[in-house]
């Protein structure tokens, strides 16, 4: 009922895909932004969703090309702030595992994020993500590359000083202490390194100074706040037609934070750290 009167300066949703192709494409973006969001981490989707065939690592050229060309599209048809993130989807390595073998697939998959940090580097895209290994049980080999690339891309983040998105099964102790081994390895600063489709449970990626980047229903962040405001909100909104409700939608990042605010679970002040703050922060970016 006060729904007029919560003004935030800053709501960004820390991972959502937008799909010209399969999904609404610049009207889910319109959707977030009416809904009061502002600021976006645009993450690529993955090449079949683009079209593309990869045979080789330079393939993946215009999967980036073009997720930066949409967010620049987005950014000038909304007044939305943009920032592309880039990289393999853990499930794009098994497909490439599937059709190349382990060997080659983590050669493709290795260059493809060596022309990711390009773009980072370039300023073209603000991160590098999402990288990691499946939520689905694979194959041991499969899941040895996984956790190669995601090696390689904390190298490739350290040496660009940027952040990493990351996806991978829930949160457990084993997930972190496998994680925490890789960070010390790669020695990539632990709140560079992002937990993206984090649950209510932040203490635990906390625990370990990794950045939670928690899916944003009204439960979980109601859970997280309880805790502290040391994470981000996402929506992981795909924008696939072909799944309409599987997701949350574009506009839950926006809708979640003001019913927060407006009944006094959120105040003001925690919200400006969650959505700017701690955005700031994490990727060295400025989104005032
Ligand atoms: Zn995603």
């Amino acid at each position: 009922m006060f729904g007029g009167l919560v003004k935030l300066e800053a709501v960004t949703d820390n991972h959502m895909h937008i799909d010209p192709r399969g999904g609404m494409g610049l009207e889910a973006a319109k959707r977030f932004k009416r809904a009061g969001g502002t600021c976006m981490f645009l993450v690529n989707k993955m090449s079949k969703d683009w079209d593309v065939t990869v045979t080789k690592a330079s393939d993946f050229t215009a999967v980036f090309e073009g997720t930066v060309e949409l967010g620049q599209m987005i950014a000038e048809e909304t007044g939305l702030v943009v920032f592309p993130v880039v990289g393999v989807h853990p499930a794009e390595l098994v497909y490439l595992c599937e059709r190349f073998g382990t060997v080659r697939a983590l050669e493709i998959s290795t260059g493809a994020v060596d022309i990711a940090g390009g773009f980072v580097e370039n300023r073209m895209a603000a991160a590098l993500g999402e990288i990691g290994r499946p939520h689905y049980p694979v194959e041991p080999d499969v899941f040895e590359v996984s956790n190669k690339l995601l090696e390689h891309a904390m190298c490739v983040a350290k040496d660009l000083g940027c952040a990493l998105q990351l996806h991978t099964e829930s949160a457990s102790e084993k997930l972190f202490d496998d994680l925490s081994k890789m960070i010390k390895n790669t020695r990539i600063k632990y709140d560079k390194v992002v937990k993206h489709f984090s649950g209510p449970e932040t203490a635990l990626a906390q625990k370990y100074g990794i950045t939670p980047s928690v899916l944003s229903s009204t439960e979980n962040i109601t859970a997280a706040l309880k805790h502290n405001t040391g994470f981000l909100m996402e929506s992981d909104y795909i924008d696939d037609n072909t799944r309409p409700g599987a997701v949350l939608g574009p506009k839950t990042v926006p809708r979640v934070t003001k019913k927060l605010v407006e009944e006094g679970l959120l105040s003001l002040e925690d919200a400006a750290r969650i959505h700017c703050d701690n955005i700031e922060k994490t990727y060295g970016v400025e989104i005032k």
